[in-house]
């Protein structure tokens, strides 16, 4: 059966204390596996959250890992310092790890296949500027980031998520047929590059200012697996709203 995705990128918001009651806000909301929900605290919160949703049908998720598993590498956290706090899923390649602090496809490569190695599944995040979309380049740059993010991946247990970084917190988000069209490029782009054509189900998230208005109307387009949302996740009853709108209508198909 297909799988249908909600994970909650809180960015670097939250102390410790609003994490926990934001956990003890869901923990108890998500009844079944009909949609796979998953919350990426800061760093410092995760601990807690993992122990709080322990057993719970909601998982826990890092917004960001480096490669090795240990080293001189200061103010970095490895994929064994991700295993043993209980995390699942890591995002590789958020836009803002791209533009603000310049990741490259080189590192992102790398972060991929250690994440793989570890049974972490990594979210590769991918999209292009506004300017790139201005100048007809969406295809090219969406393109060339999986074949570099995906060099010599040989497990095919992650998950991508198409975020054009123009719509990522600017409010302004992609209509479901400009994602639907970027999802079925991208699918095409997996199947070539593995030489698979199972990786036509690959699970594409959509990413880029999610709300309740838009939801609906995104997660309607078939292209579209799920979300993930960064500004309106913060709020644990808004996000638990995108739940509901994504599992009603994944359910009827
Ligand atoms: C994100 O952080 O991945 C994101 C999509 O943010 P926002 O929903 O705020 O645009």
């Amino acid at each position: 059966m297909k799988k249908f995705y909600l994970f909650g990128n809180w960015k670097m918001h939250k102390s410790i204390e609003e994490s926990v009651s934001y956990a003890h806000c869901i923990k108890n909301e998500i009844k079944d596996e009909a949609v796979i929900v998953g919350i990426f605290p800061p760093f410092t919160a995760i601990d807690r959250v993992s122990q709080i949703l322990g057993g719970s049908n909601i998982s826990v998720g890092a917004q960001n890992m480096h490669f090795e598993e240990q080293g001189a590498f200061t103010g970095e956290i490895s994929p064994l310092m991700l295993k043993e706090l209980g995390v699942k899923y890591v995002l590789i390649g958020h836009s803002e790890r791209r533009h603000i602090f310049g990741e490259c496809d080189e590192i992102i490569n790398k972060k991929m296949i250690s994440a793989l190695l570890h049974g972490i599944t990594p979210i590769l995040c991918v999209g292009e500027t506004l300017k790139e979309r201005e100048e007809g380049k969406t295809e090219i740059v969406i393109k060339e980031q999986l074949e570099h993010d995906l060099k010599d991946v040989k497990n095919k247990n992650f998950i991508i998520a198409y975020e054009p970084v123009w719509a990522i917190g600017t409010g302004k988000n992609a209509t479901p047929s400009q994602a639907g069209e970027v999802h079925r490029f991208i699918r095409k782009e997996l199947v070539r590059i593995f030489g698979d054509e199972s990786l036509i189900d690959t699970p594409i998230l959509y990413g880029g200012s999610i709300k309740v208005d838009n939801f609906s109307e995104l997660s309607q387009e078939k292209e579209i697996d799920g979300g993930l949302v960064g500004g309106a996740s913060l709020d644990c009853l808004t996000f638990l709203k995108l739940y509901e709108i994504l599992r009603s209508q994944k359910m009827k198909k």
